[in-house]
């Protein structure tokens, strides 16, 4: 849909400004006009629920509003099939969950089937009827509870760990690379030069290309989410799906940045995480391998890890990193990304990142110091 803006009016605007009157990020429901005190009103949101903050109500934000409806214990909650129940209120019971040391999986606001094992797991303990669903007792229990139990990051413990007995092999792992955007007129940035026009989508197609050549020299299964040019666009969530299905170990989507100041440049890194402090420590540290070997490798202007709730990030069941490799508007990030050379050392710095993922974490290497060229010797060595 397009994005709902500044100046928009009807019942699309009534209906949003009634969602953040109820988050209390809004004083009061007053006209059907999409005003200042709207738009401050969307971006404190979007900051809220580390959505990208444009103050404009596109599809992402929409769904994250209409999921924020749901305070935990205004409806029951319970595992649907084949719908799942989704919002806030899920998220805000599976964060309880997780703090007290039930594996509720990661906190997406889906209320799965995993969720509910951990739901009647929660309410055995507290000798209620195990039936997987959230009443209005055992949101009384976990209130009661909630607060008192203050474990640490069991979810997150947990996915490192499985990660971790994954084994240092490359061969035999799945990886799935995304490049960005593609599809119908989702070309992402575009930046005309004289007769040329360079686009994000085919430039990081380009970059996803070279990785997949690399790593599945390295013995690893490759899994590209689009080919060069796709019929249609992909959303977040269908390339959540697809990586989740294919039942991927890792996850990297490439993207550019733009941005109307030319002085604008640098990598940036983006992993799972809310603003509570939860966030994945395998993708967190995959965000950090990967944009520490861009930018000691590249010298690229050092944009930093950053934890957000996007659809990809968020619905992706193995590690995620989305990097975005540079300013395609400005014009020292444009001048090396397309020259072919400099894709080539991105490429080597994102296969050096991916395999100190698989190092284990007391046999780790400084940063820049691997031989891509010696990574089948150094597996040979390790397994
Ligand atoms: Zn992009």
């Amino acid at each position: 849909m397009r994005s709902i803006r500044r100046g928009d009016t009807g019942v699309a605007v009534s209906e949003i400004r009634s969602i953040l009157v109820g988050l209390e990020l809004l004083a009061e429901a007053d006209p059907d006009v999409f005003d200042e005190a709207l738009e401050t009103a969307v971006r404190a949101f979007q900051q809220s629920r580390g959505l990208g903050i444009d103050g404009m109500v596109g599809d992402e934000t929409w769904g994250a509003l209409d999921a924020a409806r749901w305070r935990l214990g205004s409806r029951a909650l319970f595992h649907s099939v084949p719908d799942a129940l989704v919002g806030e209120d899920v998220r805000s019971l599976q964060e309880r969950l997780l703090e007290m040391g039930f594996d509720a999986g990661r906190p997406d606001a889906v209320y799965g089937g995993r969720t509910a094992r951990a739901v009647a797991q929660f309410q055995r303990e507290v000798g209620l009827v195990p039936d997987g669903s959230c009443g209005p007792q055992t949101v009384k229990a976990l209130r009661r509870l909630g607060r008192k139990v203050v474990g640490g990051r069991p979810q997150w413990l947990r996915e490192a760990e499985a990660f971790r007995q994954s084994g240092p092999n490359l061969v035999g792992k799945t990886i799935v690379i995304d490049p960005g955007h593609g599809g119908g007129d989702d070309t992402g940035v575009v930046v005309p030069d004289g007769p040329l026009r360079w686009n994000e989508a085919d430039l990081v197609f380009d970059l996803a290309s070279r990785l997949e050549g690399r790593l599945s020299a390295a013995g690893m299964r490759v899994h590209l989410t689009r080919g060069p040019s796709p019929a249609a666009p992909m959303s977040g969530a269908e390339r959540a799906a697809l990586a989740n299905t294919l039942g991927a170990d890792l996850l990297i989507s490439l993207h550019l940045d733009g941005h109307e100041s030319e002085s604008a440049e640098g990598v940036a890194s983006y992993h799972y995480g809310t603003g509570n402090g939860l966030s994945s420590t395998v993708g967190e540290r995959l965000a950090n391998l990967v944009q520490r070997e861009i930018v000691v490798r590249t010298g690229m202007h050092d944009c930093r890890t950053h934890a957000k709730t996007w659809d990809l990030l968020r619905l992706t069941r193995m590690p995620t990193v989305r990097v975005d490799l540079g300013y395609l508007t400005s014009p020292a990030d444009r001048e090396r990304l397309i020259d072919p050379m400099f894709r080539e050392q991105i490429v080597e710095a994102l296969l050096a990142a991916v395999q100190r993922m698989y190092f284990p974490v007391e046999r780790d290497v400084p940063t820049g110091s691997i031989d891509v060229r010696q990574l089948r010797l150094a597996l040979a060595d390790k397994s």
